[in-house]
């Protein structure tokens, strides 16, 4: 079956461009550990990301995890949005830490700022926003939120990497912003994530945590898990690292095309184009409004899995509604979540998704509304 269409691809250099870049690891047997190829890599992406301070991991998780863990938040509660991968909200319970879910703005997805205030309460000690598709928070209006209320922010950045909001680097916002490194994500070190922040005490702190919380040969100071990026990611992380501004203008054209043949059709929502913001076409989110548009979202979905196309219900279900969850969360209190969740679908995006096969993709969807 070689017409079927992902929902994505990872990226990924020439082999031999790979090869050169892990061949000095057979003469260091250096692997792991902060190697060469690690703290490379950290200082190109401190100066991509344009941020101080940045500390690598295993992976998006455990930078979410560990760095509430390094801000010293380990009881409480903390403001967060039900619609993210439910890795946000395993994050925060993970860490000993009560998540509360706030509603969403129907326009971008992201946290409602007005929304977040009516939640806080004496127990609150973060807030935990997620920059959903690559569209950037409300954030200023959540930092006044935070600074009123003595809150640390930690942005879920996952799917905002090498994204600017006013002409600077999205990952500089908030006391922390983590991004990962996903096979799946716009850039990949395979798996991988990284934590900035702008605290210098962050860095050995974090570097401990994620290394069993080992402070020297004998003294361990954190009941720390082993999260350490190994080289052989990190060489990857370069490689990529090379090609992800090509990587995302070839998206932004696939997101061209796609606009293009959707764009004001009856009961397609397209995804808000933000100002100020740099993005960098992670994802392309479509709103179907069954009764505008004819067909439900699942109809279009399996419509496309009938062609051999991936797309994928993301996020569906609402994390509040999984079997995890559901008993201590009811999913009605962020309706627009709700709601949100049910009707989207991200259609397949990834830089060398030819223009032939976006075509081929909107033919099927508005032919399943008969239009
Ligand atoms: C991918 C993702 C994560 C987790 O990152 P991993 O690198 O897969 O551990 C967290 N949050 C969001 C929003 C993500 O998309």
């Amino acid at each position: 079956m070689d017409d079927r269409i992902n929902v994505t691809r990872s990226s990924m250099p020439s082999l031999d461009e790979y090869v050169e870049e892990i061949r000095g690891l057979w003469d260091s047997h250096w692997l792991t550990n902060a190697g060469k190829k690690h703290e490379e890599l950290r200082g190109l992406l401190r100066e991509y990301l344009g941020v101080e301070h940045l500390e690598l991991f295993t992976n998006g998780h455990m930078a979410i995890e560990l760095s509430l863990t390094g801000l010293g938040l380990d009881k409480g509660e903390v403001i967060t949005s039900p619609f993210t991968f439910v890795s946000t909200t395993h994050a925060i319970v993970r860490s000993g830490l009560t998540p509360v879910f706030c509603d969403i703005d129907p326009h971008d997805y992201t946290i409602c700022p007005q929304s977040i205030e009516p939640l806080i309460t004496d127990k609150t000690v973060a807030i935990l926003p997620i920059h959903v598709y690559g569209n950037v928070c409300h954030i200023e209006e959540i930092q006044d939120i935070a600074d009123r209320h003595g809150l640390k922010v930690i942005y879920d950045a996952a799917h905002a990497f090498g994204e600017t909001y006013k002409g600077q680097g999205i990952g500089s916002f908030g006391d922390v912003s983590i991004f990962s490194f996903h096979a799946t994500k716009v850039y990949n070190t395979i798996e991988g994530g990284a934590a900035c922040y702008h605290d210098p005490c962050l860095d050995t702190k974090l570097a401990q945590i994620r290394d069993f919380g080992i402070v020297d040969e004998e003294k361990t100071a954190y009941i720390g898990p082993n999260a350490k990026m190994h080289e052989f990611s990190a060489a990857m992380g370069i490689c990529n690292l090379r090609h992800v501004d090509q990587e995302i203008s070839k998206r932004a054209k696939v997101s061209e095309r796609y606009r293009e043949r959707l764009e004001g059709k009856k009961g397609i929502l397209l995804n808000t184009i933000q100002k100020d913001v740099k993005t960098n076409h992670a994802y392309f989110p479509v709103i179907f409004q069954e009764e505008a548009f004819g067909a439900s979202r699942d109809e279009v979905f399996n419509a496309l899995k009938e062609h051999n196309i991936g797309a994928r219900k993301y996020f569906y279900p609402l994390n509040t509604t999984l079997d995890c969850y559901r008993d201590r969360y009811d999913a009605n209190e962020t309706p627009i979540a709700l709601n949100i969740s049910r009707q989207v679908l991200t259609l397949p995006i990834y830089a060398d998704l030819s223009l032939k096969d976006v075509d081929r993709i909107c033919d099927v969807i508005l032919e399943t509304a008969g239009a």
